[in-house]
């Protein structure tokens, strides 16, 4: 499905409630207090349909890319925030009280009931804390599994405790048809984590995988191999990555998002190429072969299929060269269908990896801090570096695809965009969410 239908389809579903409140046509209430209840509801119905932005859905992330897809989750988050902070604040001055008989539509008075309002209370309170938590997630210096744990779960709590409170003391929510859409929005966002969390991975357990090699192929760089395990393996493009389980139960959060490196086309076994981050990552030498795997594949939408421009520029920062090895290979195989160039920078030359397999390919090297013996090219990708090694014909008519560090992501697209190539033509894949 084509973006602005996705687009079009979130907006649908994020005003039904309030859409369904308005055809209620009940009396009016001063401005304030409707628009209260409006931003209430909809920072509850942005935060359910959060659950199925995260829940990497192909339909959603498959169209617009993950790194697009956890951006607008983290933008939409901090949108319904701001609607939830403004939300109890807008009702100053209405008279409160307990259930009036003569006041059926509740136009004229506030509930009291202290369960209903209790859950708002404490909705409000945990959504601040799930949103600074994720905001600042970087220096809590909490492992980023525990961190998804408290997530996931905190807002499986929050959407439980804005449900009772919606029906409970919402003015629109405790109609019947209204309380009904609530339950199934809710129904739909639980649903969502019951099958990211048992039924996928029950999925994954009856495809299995192994350990083939773990071999450095640079002091920080590392390719893992793995092969299927009685099963004929994954169908995936070139460029596309997966969440890899090493070692754990299906069921485990421990996963990490990786590149696929091998090509497509190159047999059943995966490759990929990792570099040293963290805990997983910093372990990797230990891993040893046969070690269960299990695989959350393909995801992603960096692929070349079904483009038809006559020539690709790969340009890779770093490990961002994991996905374009894939492109390579697959075009290899293939017999290269179309041109192909490579601009591809590290800090050191000790960092390049498959350098052998690279120079056999239309290559620019690029390292920043070079040795004294060098060849290639000195500096940055950046503008200047563009502007040496690529022609009008490749901004004019060819498709860009991006893959490094977000500096360097960040200064190529603005650099493309100025020399005139349509952003239809750049694609690009984000390693870092944050
Ligand atoms: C789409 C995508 C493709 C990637 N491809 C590659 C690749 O080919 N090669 C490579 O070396 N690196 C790749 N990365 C980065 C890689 O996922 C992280 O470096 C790795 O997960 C770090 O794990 P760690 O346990 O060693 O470190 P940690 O300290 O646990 O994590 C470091 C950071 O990695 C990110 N991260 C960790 N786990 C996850 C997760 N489950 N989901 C999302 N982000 C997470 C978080 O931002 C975290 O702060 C990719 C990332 C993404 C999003």
């Amino acid at each position: 499905m084509k973006w602005p239908y996705l687009v079009l389809i979130y907006v649908l579903v994020i005003l039904s409630p309030l859409a369904a409140s308005w055809s209620l046509n009940w009396p009016s209430r001063p401005f304030h207090q409707e628009l209260a209840s409006g931003l209430g509801m909809l920072a509850f119905s942005i935060i359910l349909i959060e659950f199925l932005l995260s829940g990497r859905f192909k339909f959603i992330s498959g169209n617009v890319g993950m790194d697009v897809t956890m951006r607008v989750h983290q933008l939409m988050a901090r949108t319904a925030l701001g609607f939830a902070l403004i939300h109890p604040l807008l009702y100053q001055g209405t008279p409160t009280g307990g259930h009036r008989p003569w006041d059926v539509t509740h136009q004229l008075t506030l509930t009291t009931d202290f369960s209903a309002l209790v859950t708002g209370i404490g909705a409000y309170f945990l959504f601040v804390i799930l949103a600074a938590s994720a905001i600042f997630r970087k220096s809590l210096e909490c492992k980023y599994e525990t961190w998804r744990l408290f997530h996931g779960l905190g807002a499986l709590v929050l959407v439980c405790l804005l449900l009772h409170h919606t029906v409970y003391a919402g003015r629109y929510g405790g109609h019947p048809s209204l309380s009904y859409l609530w339950f199934v929005l809710t129904g739909i966002a639980v649903g969502t984590l019951l099958y990211v969390y048992l039924v996928r991975p029950f999925r994954q357990r009856k495809r299995p995988w192994s350990v083939s090699t773990v071999s450095r192929l640079t002091p920080r760089q590392w390719e893992l191999r793995l092969k299927p395990v009685g099963h004929k393996g994954l169908t995936y493009e070139a460029g596309q990555f997966a969440w890899l389980n090493v070692g754990h139960s299906p069921f485990s959060l421990n996963e990490n998002p990786f590149s696929i490196s091998s090509a497509p086309g190159g047999g059943p076994e995966v490759s990929f190429v990792i570099k040293e981050l963290g805990d997983f990552t910093c372990g990797l030498g230990q891993i040893a072969q046969q070690t269960p795997v299990y695989l959350d594949a393909p995801h992603g939408n960096l692929s070349i299929k079904n483009r038809s421009e006559n020539g690709i520029v790969l340009i890779a920062g770093g490990v961002g060269i994991a996905p374009m090895l894939s492109i390579l290979r697959q075009a290899k195989l293939c017999g290269r269908p179309r041109d192909i160039k490579l601009i591809y920078g590290n800090r050191l030359v000790e960092q390049i990896v498959y350098r052998e397999e690279l120079t056999q390919e239309d290559t620019v090297f690029v390292v920043s801090e070079p040795s004294k013996d060098w060849q290639g090219e000195i500096g940055l990708i950046d503008g200047p570096l563009l502007d040496r090694n690529l022609s009008k014909e490749h901004f004019d008519g060819w498709l860009f695809v991006l893959c490094g560090p977000t500096a360097m992501m960040d200064n190529v697209e603005d650099h493309l965009i100025a020399r005139g190539t349509s952003s239809e033509r750049i694609l690009s894949e984000r390693f870092d969410y944050d």
